[in-house]
Parts: C-alpha cells; structure tokens; sequence
C-alpha cells in the first residue's frame, strides 16, 4: 500500500512547474501502478524523484536569499554613501559659518576681545564684583589669612596648593581644615601613617598620590629647607607633586612675589574662548598670556578667571546672555546670533 506521504510528494511534483512533463508523466503512472503493487523498484523509483523534488526546492530558496541578500547590501551601500555625502555638505557649510564669524570677531587674525583685552578685564571685574566665587572664600590665598607663624602659614599655603589640582575649591578646603585639626605641620606630616593621611584627605582627586606627595614634601623640607618652604621658583617646582601653574601660585602667595602667571584649567578654558590665546594646554597659554599681559595684571589675572569660570564662564554652559563681553568674544557673539547647536559647541571647543 502507498503511504499518504508519498501521494502528497506526488501530487506536488505533478503541480510543481519546476519538473518536466516526462517526470511528472513517470509519477502518475507509478502513482496509479501503486494503487495495485508496489515492488521495490517502484520504491526506490519513487523515493528518488522525491529527493530530486527536495533538492531542487532547496536550491530555488538559496538563490532567492543570495538575490535578497545581494540587494539589500547594494540598498547600505547606496544609503552610506548618501549619508556620507549629506555630511561633507554639512561639515562645509558649518566652516563657512565658523569662518564668517571668524572675519566678524577678528580683526587681522586677533579677535576683538584680544584688541580690547582692558575692556574685557575691567567689565570681567564688574562681573566678579556682583558674584561671590568659591575662590573667594575657599581658594588657596584663604590660607593666608591664618593668624599663625610665617612658617607654618606658608606650610599650609603649598598644602592647600598641593591638593587643589583636579578638585573643587570646597573639596580642598575641606581636606585643609580636616588636616589642620589634625595638626599641619611638617613633623606632624613626617610622622603620619599614610593609611590616616589617606582617610583625611579623602574625596580629594588623587588623594593616595597626594598623601604620598605631602610625606615626600615633608621629609625635604625637613632635612633640606630646615621646615620651610623653598625660596625660589626653581626649588618649588621641583617639589613633588608641584607643577609650574602651582609654583607660581605659591611664590606669589606665600613669598609675596609674582615670576609668572598661574594659569589652571579655568583660565586655559576662558583665554581660549576671549581668543586672547589659541592653545592647546595650559601651559602653552601661561606662555602666551605672559608673552603680552601686562606685568602689573599677572599677580590678579588667576583669581579674576578663575571665579570667573566658577560663576559665568562655566566649562559647560556659559551664561553668554548674561555676559557684559558677549560682543567682543568670539563665543559669546555666536552665542547671541547663531541658533546652530553643533556650530556653538565646535567654536565653545
Ligand atoms: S561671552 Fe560667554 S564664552 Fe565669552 S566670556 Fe562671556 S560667558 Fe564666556
């Protein structure tokens, strides 16, 4: 007896346009034979065409998928480049923009917040008058208003400079009074664990380096300076931990003389934005500003910018509407004229 599988399988290849006439005419002649007997000739006869059925339609579904395949990666390709392209037009236009600005807020290649720099110092400093900082009140000079010995006050001074990389001005001044309470001093440092010194100054940035650097610190001012700080810039530098932005803060602060402009990320981040420099770090900008500032605005620059930057000129988001020299640098007059997202944040860089 056939089994109705196999009727099934027959039945389609007699539909089926893929089987020529000769093979469809052998299948209905062993499908009616069938009905009577079956030897196993006519079974394996039967379980071939089946197989070669199979086959063929396995080969139809392949080429189908390579041919939808094939199509949808030549679609990617045609929309990539399209996209590619839409970009480049973007990215022209958005540079002739920039550099319509450019021909707008420079005069010979200087931005007019460069040519009017006093302006823009005296109206900052209007700014810095009707808004509190936290370098006002917390910032390393803070440290120098103590009522105790010279010696110890200059102690705290390099200390309070020491932790205040990568930190707000609270997080320092935080760690400075915890480690006063403690007992600031060069032989209190010396003899601290370092797992304590650790604890207090703790969330400053970098804080297990920095506890390092202070015990370090201690041991040569102790056997090299007899517990004071050194005298000159070049010692100061050399200190651990010390960097020039800081050195200069602490000759200035603590030996009351200015050798340099102490430029931090603040005054690197609004020098670039007045276009009164164009570097990359601020070291290259502590250059720069001292290659044509004044020497009488080197000692207050810092602090002007830098509360400046904590109040107004923040990293992200500065308040340019409210800005008195929104006409003069180059961010702030895009910033009131453009109303392109992607061109302010390329010219805030
Ligand atoms: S206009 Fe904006 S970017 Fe320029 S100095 Fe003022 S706040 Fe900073």
């Amino acid at each position: 007896m056939t089994t109705p599988i196999v009727t099934r399988n027959r039945s389609s290849i007699i539909s089926s346009p893929y089987f020529s006439t000769s093979t469809k005419l052998t299948t209905v002649t062993t499908t009616i034979k069938d009905k009577n007997d079956e030897t196993p000739k006519k079974i394996i006869k039967r379980e071939q065409i089946k197989i070669e059925y199979e086959e063929k339609e396995e080969e139809l579904e392949e080429k189908g998928d390579k041919k939808r395949q094939r199509n949808k990666k030549e679609k990617k390709i045609k929309n990539d480049i399209k996209k590619e392209e839409e970009e480049e037009k973007e990215e022209e236009e958005e540079e002739k923009v920039i550099e319509d600005i450019k021909i707008k807020t420079h005069i010979n290649g200087i931005s007019l917040a460069k040519i009017h720099w006093k302006e823009v110092w005296d109206k900052i400093k209007i700014m810095r008058s009707e808004n509190l900082a936290p370098v006002d009140t917390l910032g390393a000079e803070s440290f120098n208003q103590d009522n105790i010995e010279p010696i110890e006050k200059r102690f705290h001074i390099l200390v309070g400079c020491l932790l205040s990389s990568q930190t707000k001005d609270a997080i320092t001044h935080a760690a400075v009074v915890r480690l006063k309470e403690y007992g600031l001093t060069v032989d209190k440092m010396l003899t601290i664990d370092t797992n304590e010194l650790e604890t207090l100054l703790y969330p400053v940035g970098f804080y297990k380096r920095k506890a390092i650097y202070l015990k370090k610190i201690a041991e040569i001012l102790k056997n090299k300076y007899n517990g004071d700080i050194p005298p000159t810039f070049k010692e100061i530098e050399q200190l651990p931990g010390i960097g020039p932005k800081m050195t200069n803060l602490i000759v200035q602060i603590a030996w009351g003389r200015v050798e340099g402009i102490a430029v931090d990320v603040h005054m690197h981040r609004i020098s670039n934005r007045l276009g009164w420099v164009k570097t990359k770090t601020p070291e290259e900008t502590m250059k720069d500003l001292e290659s044509w500032l004044p020497k009488e605005n080197w000692a207050t620059v810092n602090h002007l910018l830098v509360g400046f930057g904590q109040t107004i000129c923040s990293p992200v988001n500065p308040k340019c509407s409210n800005c008195l020299v929104n006409n003069l640098c180059p961010v702030g007059i895009i910033e009131m004229n453009s109303s392109k997202k992607k061109i302010k944040k390329k010219i805030k860089k």
